[in-house]
């Protein structure tokens, strides 16, 4: 009688087993290529851009943001406990990309370091250069069409196509292939760099993208936009940037594309983690925060000029130095102090 539950038990285990076989993989599942996950993090580095990326032990180091975040870029480092990183890229010579890089090449040993150019006339870029030389290390152009691994994931090079006279379109744009998830980073290559791809029959279709050039309106196109199909989008911002970014006009296209958007401003680290198959999304702080509401937001503080007496909205074009600026939680308050609007953004 035992005897029989037993071969029982054993005809139900291998049907069960059988069953589950059949099941898995799904017909068209690339899980099998993905053994672990790629981790994205992107860094609030307020107006700048700064993305880390894990997987299967190996890191690549997207951008650094500004010179002031050199600490908090090797902090973050530190705290994940990386030594070494497999790239470095600084996606072009602006400070609020290449600023911060210094502070991880004063952190961890890099194997190699790719930017668009060798040169570029400030002392952010030279002490990128300075601390890459220091490593015994040397600047790597990367060309379109490049292709390397990081872990089980896959980066392409796909921009920039041309020599571009304007510094932001020189940016390198990767894409990185994670099983059937894809990331698109541009740095602030704008709508040229983007026509270029599009002309040059790129796959630039991306299940995530890094809005181009902190969601200003001079990048992500409504072509571009379809090209791409994101289903999630991250813009890296400063809260209250003298650029207004990001632009209302940005932000309208994501929701007219139906994109799900992460925002740095709102919500400090954002990180993204892949499976190969799908991305969860994970935030520092206000997980659900309206990042692209269709009424705006009203103003939450206002900026006042220590020197001119003159109060802004923290969009205006025209903010004083951050030494004279203070401020104010409500229009009211500036007013009773002797302080009169701006003419220009009206608060
Ligand atoms: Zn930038
Ligand atoms: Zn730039």
């Amino acid at each position: 009688m035992i005897k029989r539950i037993q071969s029982l038990y054993i005809v139900l285990l291998s049907a069960l087993l059988l069953a589950l076989t059949a099941c898995s993989p799904l017909p068209g599942s690339s899980a099998s290529s993905v053994e672990g996950a790629l981790e994205v993090h992107f860094l609030d580095v307020g107006q700048g851009d700064a993305a880390l990326l894990l997987c299967d032990g190996a890191s690549m180091l997207i951008d650094g943001g500004n010179v002031a975040d050199s600490s908090l870029v090797a902090a973050y480092l530190k705290a994940h406990e990386i030594s070494r990183l497999d790239y470095i890229v600084c996606t072009h010579g602006h400070e609020d990309h290449v600023g911060g890089l210094s502070g991880a090449l004063n952190t961890a040993t890099v194997d190699t370091v790719f930017s668009p150019v060798q040169n570029f006339d400030s002392k952010a870029f030279r002490d990128f250069v300075h601390y890459t030389k220091l490593q015994g290390n040397t600047i790597t152009i990367p060309a379109p069409g490049d292709r390397f691994s990081l872990g089980s994931a896959q980066v392409e090079v796909l921009a920039p196509l041309q020599d571009y006279e304007d510094t932001n379109n020189t940016s390198i744009v990767l894409k990185i292939t994670h099983g059937s998830v894809s990331f698109l980073f541009t740095g602030d290559a704008e709508s040229l760099s983007e026509e270029d791809m599009i002309e040059a029959g790129l796959d630039l279709n991306a299940t995530v993208l890094k809005v181009g050039h902190h969601g200003s309106n001079t990048s992500t196109s409504y072509r571009f936009l379809r090209e791409v199909l994101p289903e999630y989008a991250v813009i890296s911002v400063g809260e209250g940037n003298s650029y207004g970014h990001p632009h209302e006009e940005v932000l309208s296209r994501l929701r007219d594309a139906d994109v799900t958007l992460y925002r740095t401003d709102m919500q400090g680290h954002i990180i993204a983690i892949s499976n190969g198959e799908r991305v969860t999304f994970t935030t520092q702080r206000t997980a659900k925060a309206p990042t692209n509401p269709t009424e705006k937001a009203p103003t939450s503080y206002y900026i006042g000029n220590l020197r001119s007496l003159k109060v802004h909205l923290p969009t205006c074009t025209s903010l004083p130095a951050e030494q004279n600026q203070i401020r104010f939680d409500t229009l009211d308050e500036a007013l009773k102090d002797g302080y009169s609007p701006c003419s220009a953004c009206r608060p």
